[in-house]
């Protein structure tokens, strides 16, 4: 394993609820640093005990001023500065992206020992489209601006994903059938990596009913399908143009199933259909 790391500004990410995801290159990174730039002093030095480290910690958040900021980047420039937050990947709706930008600025390194990130778990496990995806954090607490967001978001052909508190899930829910259909797609991933670790998939209508009632405790990330076109609306050419789009793009199963999808038709009648007109040139 690596241990000498060149100067410059590491971000780190870390466990999202089970310790024993931090990367070795991660924990070698957290090693050979002379700073690391925290969250929260007490949620990382409970990782630096399990790595049996004990390190110098400085608190960082976007709205630290620009003079932390240049410290840490003053820093970087001799020696090795490691940024995590709380849990999972920074930057991700977490601190960094201002002082990644100001790094890249001063000319300084920037690199990253990659690893645990909610949003990612959730899509990989949620069985919903991989192919396209729209990260979007938090939707605002203000029930137009929240409405706003959802509606341009609407018509994307892409899943959507959101991360979410269990007191809010409910209203979330109820917002997203409304505004974007109750029909569609979703999926509530819960606790990953944890003991309660949980995925309820259905409808947007039913999964707002479920929660209407039932807070849900812990961390949650919420996943919307993308929209399914009418299959009246959709001609043989719409459709065959479509197949032959997705086919340049993906291997036939997966073409076949993305127009599947977004047309609401047979994903073993359009492999046929994708597999001749693969094999026509
Ligand atoms: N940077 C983190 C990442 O890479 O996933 C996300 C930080 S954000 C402040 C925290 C939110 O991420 C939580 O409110 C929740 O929506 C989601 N999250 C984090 N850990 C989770 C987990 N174990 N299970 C489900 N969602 C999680």
């Amino acid at each position: 394993m690596q241990t000498d790391f060149s100067p410059g500004i590491y971000i780190v990410a870390t466990p999202i609820g089970n310790l024993a995801d931090v990367s070795a290159r991660a924990a070698a990174i957290l090693e050979a640093a002379d700073i690391v730039a925290v969250e929260d002093s007490r949620v990382t030095a409970k990782l630096l005990r399990h790595l049996g480290l004990h390190k110098p910690m400085r608190p960082y958040h976007d709205h630290s001023g620009e003079r932390e900021r240049d410290d840490l980047i003053a820093a970087a420039q001799q020696g090795v500065v490691a940024l995590v937050s709380d849990a999972g990947t920074p930057l991700i709706s977490d601190p960094g992206y201002k002082l990644v930008r100001a790094a890249r600025e001063a000319g300084v390194m920037v690199s990253s020992a990659p690893g645990p990130n909610a949003a990612i778990m959730a899509l990989s496990i949620s069985g919903l489209p991989t192919d396209r995806f729209l990260f979007a954090g938090f939707l605002p607490t203000k029930e137009k601006a929240r409405a706003d967001i959802l509606t341009e978001f609407k018509p994307l052909r892409a899943t959507l994903i959101f991360y979410e508190s269990g007191p809010r899930l409910g209203r979330t829910l109820a917002a997203m059938a409304e505004l974007l259909g109750g029909s569609r797609e979703a999926a509530v991933a819960r606790e990953l990596t944890k003991r309660h670790e949980e995925v309820v998939t259905g409808s947007l209508g039913d999964l707002a009913a479920q929660y209407d009632a039932q807070t849900p405790k812990g961390e949650i990330v919420l996943m919307v399908g993308p929209p399914v076109e009418q299959s009246v609306e959709a001609s043989e050419d719409d459709i065959e143009a479509a197949l032959l789009e997705a086919l340049e793009r993906l291997p036939t199963s997966k073409a076949a199933g993305e127009v599947a999808q977004r047309f609401g038709l047979d994903r073993k009648e359009l492999y046929v259909r994708a597999t001749a007109l693969k094999s026509r040139g």
